[in-house]
């Protein structure tokens, strides 16, 4: 469904924020408790400094922080803008997902994908880990859409073998330079998650736009990583041993896939208009 009437439209995307403001809230717990070995399913959530269970009144998204002063009403601990942060970043991505695609198939396939890319990006802060899980459910949501679209017509065969052909070249195109960067500078470059994420991202958005979306996040991770070695530098550091720690590069290849998802094959169209 297109969005036309300016009414409809206002609604769908409060909703939307809503939804979104809900599921970071959810994606965050769900990333905490897997990188501090709890069940999602079982047990009340509960402040990580004092472990009081929180009430109905400490979980409403952004506003809980907000009314209790940014700390937790039962110990006083200050509770990190990263939570509310995140909340407001999913609600946001959502809202721009639907404001593009309109509410079809597709919009609910990238938002899949983005809630997603949100739970990796904060285990891999965290932890330096992009869990398996995440992979695994990110391509099977686009081997879905992908069957679907091929049964409605949406798409025909070639379209959809040149999703699955991207996958691998984009995949294997990174695992040569990542090997070949490996032995030139004799360490591990890029981790194996990273690499797995780039598969999945050629699924997603096809070798064209890939390569709009690698050079991106590689922009994105150099930039970052200057930003915390100067921090790490200024807080008496040394710079040399922050660089060499590796930063979790899978952050920046969620953001790059979050920003081609929306301005992706606007990018292409230019590009090629460019070439004439
Ligand atoms: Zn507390």
């Amino acid at each position: 469904m297109a969005l036309t009437d300016p009414i409809v439209t206002a609604y769908v995307l409060v909703v939307t924020a809503i939804f979104g403001l809900v599921m970071g809230s959810f994606i965050n717990c769900w990333a905490w408790r897997f990188t501090h070995g709890e069940s999602v399913l079982k047990g009340r959530s509960h402040c990580a400094t004092c472990n009081h269970e929180l009430g109905a009144r400490d979980l409403v998204p952004v506003f809980s922080w907000l009314a209790s002063g940014r700390k937790c009403r039962y110990c006083g601990e200050p509770v990190s803008a990263r939570y509310p942060a995140t909340e407001v970043i999913c609600a946001l991505v959502f809202v721009l997902i639907v404001a593009k695609y309109g509410l079809t198939l597709e919009a609910l396939e990238l938002i899949v994908f983005a809630g997603v890319l949100l739970f990796l990006s904060l285990t891999d802060l965290d932890e330096r880990i992009i869990p398996n899980g995440c992979i695994v459910v990110a391509l099977v949501v686009r081997a879905a859409y992908l069957a679907i679209a091929l049964a409605m017509g949406w798409m025909n065969s070639g379209q959809v073998l040149y999703y699955v052909v991207s996958a691998f070249a984009v995949g294997i195109a990174l695992l040569v330079i990542v090997l070949i960067a490996d032995k030139v500078f004799g360490r591990e470059s890029m981790g194996g998650g990273d690499l797995k994420l780039y598969f999945v991202a050629g699924f997603y958005f096809g070798w064209q736009q890939c390569l709009f979306l690698v050079i991106l996040s590689c922009v994105i991770g150099i930039v970052v990583a200057l930003v915390g070695a100067g921090k790490a530098a200024d807080e008496g550091e040394d710079s040399e041993g922050t660089l060499h720690r590796a930063i979790p590069f899978g952050p920046s290849i969620a953001v790059a896939c979050v920003i081609t998802m929306l301005v992706g094959d606007s990018f292409i169209s230019w590009y090629l208009s460019l070439l004439g």
